[in-house]
């Protein structure tokens, strides 16, 4: 057979079923017994079964997620692999599917899959969620996308993907532009394609990047807590278009003192953010204070970037350039 398809399991919901003792999902099925569901799949490729971990997404770490992104890259090098195919919890699937994203340098497909219905409920989407993976893998279209995340028929860019609702089957969605494509029938059909990408050249992570949310009256004792327990980086989700309390900018002028970048991003589910308004904690009072903006990155993908940046520069410029070229 022509194709052939690795397939690394780390765990999550797919690789799970009820244990009747606790009457909740814990992982308990092998990557073979995951597979056994997939049926019919060696008509389509060969597989390649390779057992990274057996985790729900909340135990996987961002240094777990750079050991991940180094097997993808050893694997997807080989020149017998057509693909590589990525079986995730998916309650941080998009950051791993980001960090994968920034991190893995090759035009092969690399794809992120999960499920939202465990092995003991009624319609388990594990089987069909891994089949349409690994259809799109092997399409030749599927080329030259960068990371990609399959679940429930649709195609998305891994920088633009993120989960959208605990429950429900179509989760995953790119809330600004939308899908890239979909499964149909075991096809993959692109609609658009991904204009901007990034590749940091890193094997490392620096994990010590904090994230806040920003809400009316909060004041710059969180930034400082970070600030004092050896933070490299700090991600603020902002108000809007990119402001914050004022109570706040004395945090962001300690923490640029020290050489300590504040990444800045929106709550808001889309859009940029801009030096727009120009009084105290405005967007343009940030810019001038030297706060860095991430575009239209939601706050835990702007961290997974800020922490591969921070692997191999504290030059805040280096950095800057990184989030807003
Ligand atoms: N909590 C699970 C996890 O992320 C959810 C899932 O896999 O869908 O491992």
């Amino acid at each position: 057979m022509a194709n052939k398809t690795a397939i690394i399991f780390t765990g999550g919901t797919i690789s799970m079923k009820i244990d009747p003792r606790i009457h909740a999902a814990i992982p308990a099925l092998s990557s073979e017994e995951i597979m056994a569901m997939v049926t019919n799949i060696e008509k389509f490729s060969e597989i390649e079964i390779i057992n990274f971990s057996n985790l729900p997404s909340p135990h996987i770490t961002p240094k777990m997620m750079m050991e991940l992104s180094i097997l993808v890259n050893k694997t997807i090098n080989r020149e017998d692999i057509t693909s590589v195919v990525v079986t995730h919890g998916t309650d941080t699937l998009e950051e791993t599917a980001y960090l994968l994203d920034l991190t893995v340098n090759t035009e092969k497909p690399v794809i992120v899959v999960g499920a939202m219905r465990n092995s003991s409920e009624l319609g388990y989407d594990g089987s069909s969620n891994l089949s349409a993976a690994i259809c799109t893998g092997i399409s030749k279209n599927a080329k030259n996308k960068g990371v990609l995340v399959v679940m429930n028929n649709e195609v998305n860019a891994a920088s633009e993907v993120t989960k959208t609702n605990t429950l429900s089957l179509d989760t995953f969605k790119s809330p600004e532009f939308g899908p890239l494509g979909i499964v149909d029938n075991d096809e993959v059909i692109f609609y658009r394609d991904i204009v901007n990408r990034q590749f940091i050249d890193t094997n490392e992570i620096e994990e010590k990047v904090g994230l806040l949310k920003t809400g009316p009256g909060m004041e710059s004792d969180i930034i400082n807590f970070y600030i004092n327990n050896g933070y490299k980086g700090i991600v603020i989700e902002a108000l809007g278009r990119g402001n914050i309390p004022p109570q706040m900018i004395d945090g962001v002028k300690n923490a640029i003192e020290k050489n300590i970048p504040i990444v800045m991003v929106s709550r808001c589910p889309t859009g940029r953010v801009l030096d727009t308004y120009g009084y105290e904690g405005g967007g343009k009072h940030l810019r001038n204070l030297g706060v860095i903006f991430g575009n239209n990155l939601p706050g835990q993908k702007a961290r997974i970037k800020l922490m591969l940046i921070l692997s191999i520069t504290n030059n805040m410029e280096t950095i800057r350039n990184l989030f807003e070229e």
